[in-house]
């Protein structure tokens, strides 16, 4: 039996292709063996996002050569559409499909093929259906894809294109094929999910209450939503929905409206403010991780004054920090003013510090609460840790296999970032 390795970088979205793609081959009579075990295909999700990400990319195909020198190497993702020549370096390399084609890796392989699919981005209008399964608890379903927002530090609408995605009854349909795997809670993912709808139109108001009804899925999470896209008719939604949880990931980028304006993003800080003070008082337990990037161009102590002063009033639980790193072919490189690494290093633990008191003040509002919790994993102690409708992470110690349930648990002590409970 031939067998097939795989790593992704990047995004939630990248792993659900990842595990769509691979599933074709285990279809196909591959067995799946773990990225560093030798392999006849390993297949690379790359991203693009950093250059960091990029560079990671590569040396994961560096990697899989050294483990597999007779095995083949199929690159696929974000670097694979942007910068596929720099994966020709590893001889192993047998395919780098960009967005395009990324879905073709198993026909492409059995057929006589190039090497490089990339073709112009403008020109790419399918999409790829995808989910995963591999945690058995809980999975990544791709609802949308690419973006036409002209944010100037982003290289993403280069490497996936205009927004785009299937139909809520397509969805559906991938949604009951989760559900008949046993699986509790679906992770809506995309580039930029609130722009759900636009190849179909539809919205994505539409389709979660389309899902809300179907059977099988107990719990949704919305992966991440613009602020200018996350409506009221949403909010209400998932504040009286049983099934989708009061967990929000929302980009803010920055604190300060020059900023906002040289991004290009489409909202200033009343907006997000407002946004965030409105979904609370509807949610009050809602869970809110907020994306920040530190170090843009042009941002003055004062700018970052701003971030930290709006973020430390509003009742955020968790920062997503990003330090600002020039990508080739985006307008922000142009912009005049770059801030010194060095700077950008203090201004990156200044909110990572505040990130971990608004995390600690969110989770001791919960203690001896009651609240359901989805146990994904079992560590050899016998505890199973899982999470809440509003992503607390809680660790039990049971005799039974409590992996994929759902239970009451009242929350008692929290230590190092997690919560213990008693099952009741
Ligand atoms: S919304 Fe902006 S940051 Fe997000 S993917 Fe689109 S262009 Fe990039």
């Amino acid at each position: 039996m031939p067998k097939i390795s795989y790593t992704t970088l990047g995004c939630k979205l990248n792993f659900s292709e990842t595990a769509s793609i691979v599933r074709e081959f285990t279809e196909q009579g591959y067995k799946t063996v773990k990225f560093g075990e030798k392999a006849d295909i390993t297949i690379i999700n790359s991203c693009t996002v950093t250059a960091q990400a990029e560079r990671k990319s590569v040396n994961a195909t560096k990697k899989a050569a050294k483990i597999s020198p007779e095995g083949k190497i199929i690159i696929i993702g974000c670097a694979a559409q942007t910068n596929p020549e720099r994966f020709l370096n590893t001889e192993q390399v047998e395919l780098v499909l960009g967005t395009h084609d990324k879905f073709r890796a198993y026909e492409l392989l059995n057929s006589n093929h190039d090497i490089i699919y990339s073709c112009d981005i403008q020109d790419v209008n399918n999409f790829d259906i995808a989910y995963s399964t591999t945690e058995r608890t809980r999975s990544f379903l791709k609802i949308q894809d690419g973006c036409d927002y002209p944010c100037t530090y982003c290289t993403i609408p280069k490497a996936r294109g205009k927004s785009r995605n299937s139909s809520i009854k397509s969805i559906l349909t991938e949604a009951e094929k989760i559900a008949s795997l046993g699986i509790k809670e679906i992770i809506l993912t995309g580039v930029n999910i609130g722009d759900f709808g636009k190849s179909t139109n539809e919205t994505f108001y539409d389709l979660i209450k389309e899902l809300d009804k179907l059977d099988g899925i107990n719990r949704y999470r919305i992966s991440s939503i613009e602020p200018n896209l996350l409506t009221t008719n949403i909010i209400k939604f998932v504040a009286k929905s049983e099934k989708f949880m009061p967990h929000f990931h929302i980009p803010l980028q920055s604190g300060s409206d020059d900023v906002l304006k040289l991004m290009k993003r489409r909202y200033n800080t009343k907006i997000f403010a407002d946004k965030i003070i409105e979904t609370n008082k509807h949610i009050p337990n809602a869970f809110f991780g907020i994306d920040v990037i530190v170090g843009f161009p042009g941002e003055t102590e004062e700018h970052f004054e701003q971030t930290f002063n709006l973020l430390s009033i509003l009742p955020i639980s968790y920062l997503h920090i990003f330090p600002y790193s020039d990508r080739k072919g985006t307008p922000a490189t142009a912009i005049k003013n770059k801030v010194p690494s060095e700077w950008i290093k203090v201004r990156e633990q200044k909110l990572a510090e505040l990130s971990n008191k608004k995390h600690e003040l969110f989770y001791k509002k919960f203690a001896g609460k009651l609240h359901k919790v989805l146990f994904e994993s079992k560590d050899e102690n016998n505890f199973f840790s899982g999470f809440t409708d509003n992503y607390l992470k809680v660790a039990v110690e049971s005799n039974i296999d409590i992996k994929n349930q759902i239970i009451n648990v009242q929350l008692t002590n929290f230590k190092n970032g997690i919560f213990e409970g008693i099952i009741l």
